[in-house]
Order: C-alpha cells, then structure tokens, then sequence
C-alpha cells in the first residue's frame, strides 16, 4: 500500500550533541570538509546512507549510537570545537565589515534558482549554481544579502535513461521538513503568510522558508500550502515547467512576493531593510513595480517613485539572444494587474510600458521581461567581457542616440565559489607538491572519479532494465591512468552535446588509440520539453553503448552538484563547444581549472576574456555573419579533433612535465580570477556601493523631493531635447600640412540648447582612429568648455583641443548630451545631439563625420 503523505521524526538529541543539529542546519557544512568530517565520524554507513546529508543521518542514526557519542570525549571535543568554528564564522569582521567604502547596509538578490548543495536541489543548471555560489561567497566576504528564491516541491526532475537511450524524467517530492529550511513564523507563532491578490476575488498564498547559507539568510517562496485553492498550491511546484500563466505567477511570487518576504523578515529579526535589489536575469524583475507600489503607496508619484526604484537596482542578464528572453503576452498580464488584481495602486498602462519592446523589430503584442529589468534598474552588466559586448548590440534599441558601444550595460565577469568545487586534496596540497607527487594526486583524483563512473553506471544499468549478470563489463570501464575528458552541462542545442560524434571513426580512433588513448565522462540533462535535446542524448548514449568504445566513453545520467563535485577534480581536461558567442559566461571550466584541469574549448563566455596558452588550448570556431550552421559544425568539429591528436594527447603522453606546468599556471594565474569572491567583491564595489549611494541620495524616507525633481528633471530634458542642436563645428589649426604628431587642434562648436541650461548638458568631442567608413573605432571623449556669452539667436560657442597624439587617419565629431549628478552615466537618458548628416566634411584634412 503507499502512502499519502510521509514525514520523518526528528530524533531528540542528548543535550551534549545538541550542537550537531546548528551544524545540519546551517549549510555552511556543504562547503566546510571538518563539518562533513563530524558528521562522516558520528555514523560512517549512515553517512553513506544519505548522500552526505546531515538532516538525513540525525534523521536515520540510531538512539545506541547517539548514546555512544554522547559519551565519547574525543568527538565531544571536536563536536566543540566546530561548533565554535562556526559561530565565529557567523559573527567575525570579515571582508566586508573592514572595507572603508560606505557599502550597503543590506543587499537582496533575486534568483528563480539556487543551486546551494544537492541536498536542497532548487536547480537546473548554471543560473542556480552562480546564484548559490554568489551567496556563498557573500557569507565568507561577510556582505550582508538576503537571497529571494521560491520553494519548487518537485525541484527541477531526476533524469534516468530507458533501455534505448531516451531521458526519462521523474519529480520525487521534496518535503520541506526533510529539508534544510526553518518556517518564517510571526511572534505568535503562525507562519509568515505573503498574499497575491489575483483577479476574481481570487488570492495566491505563500508560506516562506529560510535556509541559512553561512550567514547570509536565503527566503525560499511556497505556494502549497492550505490557505491556496488547488491550481494556487501547484504554482510553485516545478521549476521551469507549466504552461506561461504559471511562469507569470511565479515570476510575480518570486519579485513581488518576494519583497514582501524580505520585508517580513527584516521586520521579525531586526535585519537592516536592503538598500539596493538584485535580479539574477529578468524573471525576477516584478520585485521593482512591488517597490514602486510601496512608495506609490506612501503617495509618491509613479514617475518619482520609479526615479528612486531605479537607483537602488541591479539587473543583470545572462542571454546572449533575444529567443532566451522571458515574454508575455500583455494581455495575460494586464490581467493580473490593476484594480482586479496586484499593485492596485499602480496605474497598469504604467507596468505595461516598461515591459514594451520600443525598438525597431519589437512585438507589440509582447511583455518583455528584460527590457522591464533594464528599465527598473539605473545599473545593469552582462557576465563576461564579450557578453558585455553582445548585450550591448542585443539592447542597442534602448539607447537609440549611442552606438552599441556605448550603451549602458557593463559586464562583470562571474566565478565559482572554491571551497565548494575544489577537492579538498587539492586545496590542501597541490601549490606545494613536487611533480611526481602532483602527478599522484592528479591519478588519485581520476581514480576516485573511475570508481564514481563504474558506481553510477552500474545503476543507470540497473533501471535501464540489465540484470548483474550482465554488468561484469562495468567493473572495466574507464582507467586511472587514461587521458580524461569531461563534458558536461545542460543539453540545449547551442551546447552542442554531439559535436563530438561529427565524424565518429575519428572519435573511435582517439579513444581507442593504442598508445595514447583517451576517454571520455560526459553528462547532461534536457529540458523536459525539449525532444530535440533528447534526440542528443539518445545519438550520444547508443554510440557510448556499443561494445567497442565502452569502455573508453560513458554518459552518466542525473548531472546535478553531487556529479559535479566529483567529475571535476577527476577529469584532466574539460571541454566546451558552444556556438560562439552563445555561452554567456560558463563556469563549469572555471571549476575543473580551480582543480588543476586544462580547458579545451571554444574562446566563448570567459574563455575568450582568460584564456592563456598555459590554461589549455582553444579550439579554433568558424563563426562570422552569415555562417552556414552545418558547415561551422562540421569545421569546428574537426578542428576538436586535431587539437586533441597533435597537442592535448601527446603533452599528455609524452610531455608530462609541459602538462604539470600548465596544471600550475592553471592554480596559481588563472585560479584567483576565477573565484566566486572576486566576482562578489567586483559586484560590491562596482555595482552595490554606486547603487546604494544612489539610492540613498533618492530614498523618499530620507529627502522627499529628491526623486521627484531627478523625475521632473528628465520629462523636461525630454520635452526641450527636440530643440537642441549643434549648429556649427569648426576646427582652428595649423595649416593641414602641419597637422603632425604631438601638435593639437582646436575645436569651437556653436550649439542650440532651447530650454535648457549649460550646467544640464555636456557638449563633447569624440575622437580617434576611422576607418574607410569614416567610423571612429576607438572613441575617446574630450569635453568642450563654454566660451563666451550666448548671441541673440540664443546659440552658446563651446571650445576644446585635441590632441593629436597617433599618426594615421584621424577623426572626430561633436556632440550634446544631457547631464545631471544623478544620472549613472551620460548616456543614461538615450538623448545625444549630433551634427545634423549634411555636415560631414573635411576639414584641414581631419575627417569629421
Ligand atoms: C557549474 C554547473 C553548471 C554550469 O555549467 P556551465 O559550464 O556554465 O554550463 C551546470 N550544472 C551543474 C551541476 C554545475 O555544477
């Protein structure tokens, strides 16, 4: 007979193990080995038993074995000792306590997933990492965020394999109580209870759970809870499932629910109030019109409010197309807004603006979550540098007087969180280790990872339906001493799974070479909707199948963090052949290099921006405009190959000492750039402390008006820009025969500023190198200065030199842009006047455009 329902009780811990049950629960123990170590002692099987989950083993140790513990003065000591580990953790200055900026009293991060530890599986794939590698690296900096993310009772799906190699997809149900969670609950002891208003009387109803990552508090959104009719309790039951109506509502569960969440839990436990949101890519972007309607709320009016949202906001984007961006129909979401449903108080035309796609080839039909995000937000960055340039390009629409250049989205690169994707041998060990023992290490750990292969295989093979019997095969499967190559992520096509098996003799060659063999570990799950990854998987699981190459190649299915940790630091060399430039950033080799592997992969995400001939090599991509699909792959693919048999087999093979050298250029140059803290400390500083400043210059609590006159400032810059102009340019010189290295030119440009004032615009030279096109290819800035009073027709002359300071074509133009102390940058407002086309001209041999 099955259960309905099923639940776990707790055992009670003898009062001197107490301190056991604040290690499980705080997950600092996922990425603290003496913790794990603890645990691991108090019962090795149970251990064992639960997957490395502490709440599972208190759940499942015996009252004997408790009784021993209690006893035993050795591990009470050590139970000690940790127990004060970590409370020193949670309370000493750290990074952020002795950084002298005036940083945020509080930041709240926004993320649909988090990828914290497999045993609080609120995942997909690289998104949900990042995020928890980002709290995790805020908990060690000692930067104070609070992490917003829903409860998904399904969690993403357990993948499994039938016979002929097709992904089944299971959804076990998490219970919260076997979870790392504690429910939010007001001081008389009932739940925290966060209410959606939804159209037709109806409300969406959510409970919160608070995991404690280290010392920052992650709010986790749960719709299935008793107060919810049955289609409100499923809202949150999937990540990334369901039709578009439940994505909208979890999109407004998790930004307007949850700042609502953090606003209870500022309120119960005396947290600073967060001056400054941040939103992990755009489905998180309804936690800006929240804080609008609250300021709404308090009387301010939707455009000063919206001002003073801005200020504290940061978005950043991971899609480098726009098929990945999150869309609605607006009509789907101009029912869940106004008076019939949420933020009443915002005028739903008002909401519906900010989602709208203005730029040439938009939709007008669609609600468009990115561009919402980079309209809440004064501050927002791609993830790597040449995704900086890409987001650039793809909302180039939103800043029409700039190039592409220009436009106000910086990049900041991301990286992954050491302690917890490094094995620990290698953190302890590696920098200071001889060759030989370097090169045992490097053994050891592959060896560790063929006894994980040959584990996991032998289940899949089990559900695939094969009997032992049949499995003696498995127990030869891979070999400690062979070249190791891993792949592994999620499976959408840009990823491209099987560009490996293009031309399959080749592949079978490699690894089945006599001498100098490799194999391959490669895994990945697909969306579940997605037959088309599938299909990848299936070609990929039957080649690995055959008799001939299985030894040498295997697909393991479920990749998940507890894979993860272990493929890493056993594969000597990671792969990655996405379409360039659709991998944003990548981390996966960020955290195989941290471990002493060598990249092989395309120059994408931040390859292209790190990538030494010491880290490993690239593989060389035929990407360009007007590319043909099929021809890049089958180019690229060979490429893979011939770099994998003339430079990364025989320096394994026969340059070990070559190989030992990148490993440790690899740790020591290309492993401090890629930690999660470095990504952390360049968001605080970069990102964080701007905003905050901002926003407390702009916070209705603190000057009133403030917001309301940046507001009024910009409607009025808007009114009058249609009247400024540069009327005139002319360029004072030595004659052009003379225009020679080291001299300079003078510029005097006549402008127009109809209603506005000289303090509220900057006049500007751009200069620099052109090309055929007369385009200025590296732009650089000279601000013009006032000379002289305005003449009748109200025209104002502005001045400046430039220096000339490179030989070659050389060239410049000149132009107005508004200013203001508030503004993040000039181009801010997407306002620049230029001369108008007619002027283009030479003058003194200088190109002017
Ligand atoms: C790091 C990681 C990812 C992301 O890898 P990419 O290289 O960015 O695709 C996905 N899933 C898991 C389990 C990971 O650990």
């Amino acid at each position: 007979m099955k259960a309905i329902r099923r639940f776990s009780v707790r055992p009670v811990l003898p009062e001197s193990l107490r301190p056991l049950g604040d290690l499980a629960r705080n997950l600092r123990w996922s990425w603290h080995p003496e913790t794990r170590e603890l645990f691991r002692y108090a019962d090795p099987e149970g251990w064992r038993a639960a997957g490395g989950d502490p709440l599972r083993l208190l759940g499942s140790v015996s009252a004997g074995r408790l009784a021993e513990l209690a006893q035993d003065r050795r591990f009470l000591r050590r139970l000690k000792l940790g127990a004060g580990d970590l409370n020193d953790y949670l309370t000493e200055p750290r990074w952020y306590q002795n950084a002298d900026d005036e940083l945020p009293a509080a930041i709240a991060y926004f993320s649909p997933e988090f990828g914290i530890t497999a045993a609080l599986p609120q995942y997909s794939g690289g998104l949900g990492i990042l995020a928890g590698d980002h709290l995790k690296a805020a908990s060690d900096l000692g930067a104070p965020l609070v992490g917003v993310g829903l409860l998904y009772r399904h969690g993403y799906f357990r993948q499994s394999l039938s016979r002929d190699g097709w992904q089944q997809e299971s959804y076990p149900v998490l219970d919260p109580d076997e979870l790392p969670l504690e429910l939010l609950r007001e001081p008389d002891g009932a739940p925290v209870d966060v209410v959606l208003a939804l159209p037709g009387a109806r409300a969406l109803h959510a409970h919160v759970w608070l995991a404690r990552v280290g010392r920052v508090p992650l709010l986790l959104l749960d719709s299935d809870v008793e107060e919810n009719a049955p289609g409100e309790r499923d809202v949150t039951d999937r990540l990334y499932g369901g039709g578009r109506e439940q994505r909208l509502l979890q999109e407004m569960l998790l930004g307007i629910g949850g700042v609502r969440a953090v606003r209870a839990y500022c309120r119960l436990t005396g947290h600073p109030e967060p001056e400054v949101f941040h939103t992990n890519e755009g489905h998180a972007g309804f936690l800006g019109l929240e804080r609008v309607r609250e300021l709404s709320d308090a009387g301010l009016p939707f455009a000063a409010a919206l001002e003073a949202v801005r200020a504290g906001t940061v978005f950043t984007t991971h899609t480098p197309v726009p098929a990945g961006i999150d869309r609605f129909d607006r009509d789907l979401v101009a029912r869940y807004f106004g008076d019939d449903g949420e933020l009443p108080g915002v005028d739903p035309a008002d909401i519906l603006a900010l989602g709208t796609e203005t730029a040439p080839g938009g939709d007008a039909e669609l609600f468009n979550m990115a561009l919402m995000g980079l309209r809440l937000a004064q501050r927002a960055n791609g993830v790597s540098t040449l995704h900086g340039d890409v987001s650039r390009q793809m909302f180039a629409g939103l800043w029409p007087g700039f190039d592409a250049a220009e436009v106000p989205i910086t990049s900041l690169t991301n990286g992954v969180h050491a302690p917890t994707w490094v094995a620990p041998e290698v953190t302890d060990r590696a920098p200071r280790l001889s060759d030989g023992e370097l090169w045992d290490l490097r053994r050891t750990l592959r060896e560790q990872l063929v006894e994980e292969v040959r584990r996991r295989l032998h289940d899949s093979w089990r559900e695939r339906g094969a009997a032992r019997a049949e499995l003696g095969w498995i127990d030869h499967v891979l070999d400690p001493d062979v070249l190791t190559v891993g792949f592994a992520r999620r499976v959408p096509s840009y990823k491209r799974l099987t560009l490996m098996l293009r031309d399959r003799d080749r592949l079978r060659n490699l690894l089945l070479d006599p001498d100098r063999p490799l194999q391959l570990v490669v895994a990945g799950k697909a969306h579940p909707a997605d037959d088309g990854g599938k299909r990848l998987i299936q070609e990929l699981v039957r080649f690995a199948d055959d008799v001939r190459v299985r030894h040498r190649i295997v697909f393991l299915p479920d990749y998940g963090m507890a894979m993860a940790q272990k493929l890493y630091p056993g594969c000597d060399v990671w792969l990655n052949n996405p379409l360039r430039p659709l991998e944003a950033c990548g981390t996966s080799g960020m955290k195989s290099a941290l471990n002493g592997g060598l990249n092989l992969s395309v120059l994408d995400g931040w390859w292209d921006e790190w990538y030494e001939p010491d880290f490993g090599w690239p593989i060389p991509t035929a990407d360009g405009p007007g590319a043909d699909p099929d021809r890049r792959d089958a180019i690229e693919a060979a490429a893979l190959y011939s770099v994998l048999e003339e430079q990364v087999t025989p320096c394994f093979y026969d340059h070990p000492d070559r190989w030992l050298e990148m490993i440790r250029r690899t740790l020591t140059r290309l492993g401090p750039k890629v930690l999660a803290e470095r990504m952390v400390r360049d968001y605080t500083q970069r990102l964080y402390a701007p905003a905050a400043h901002a926003h407390r210059t702009l916070d209705p609590a603190a000057d009133p008006t403030a917001s309301a006159q940046l507001a009024a400032w910009k409607d009025r810059v808007r009114t009058e820009w249609p009247q400024v102009r540069v009327d005139h340019v002319e360029a004072a010189g030595p004659a052009s025969d003379s225009l020679e290295l080291g001299g300079c030119l003078t510029l005097r440009v006549r402008v127009t500023l109809g209603g506005l004032e000289p303090g509220e615009v900057e006049v500007q030279a751009v200069t620099g190198r052109v090309d055929h096109n007369d385009t200025i290819t590296d732009p650089a800035t000279v601000v013009l200065k006032p000379a002289g009073r305005p003449d009748l027709g109200g025209s104002r002359l502005y001045e400046g030199e430039l220096a000339l300071d490179r030989t070659g074509p050389f060239g410049y133009t000149v132009r107005v842009l508004p200013t203001h102390p508030l503004l993040a940058g000039p181009t801010e407002l997407g306002l620049a006047a230029m001369p108008p086309a007619g002027a283009a001209s030479v003058e003194s041999g200088v190109l002017m455009r």
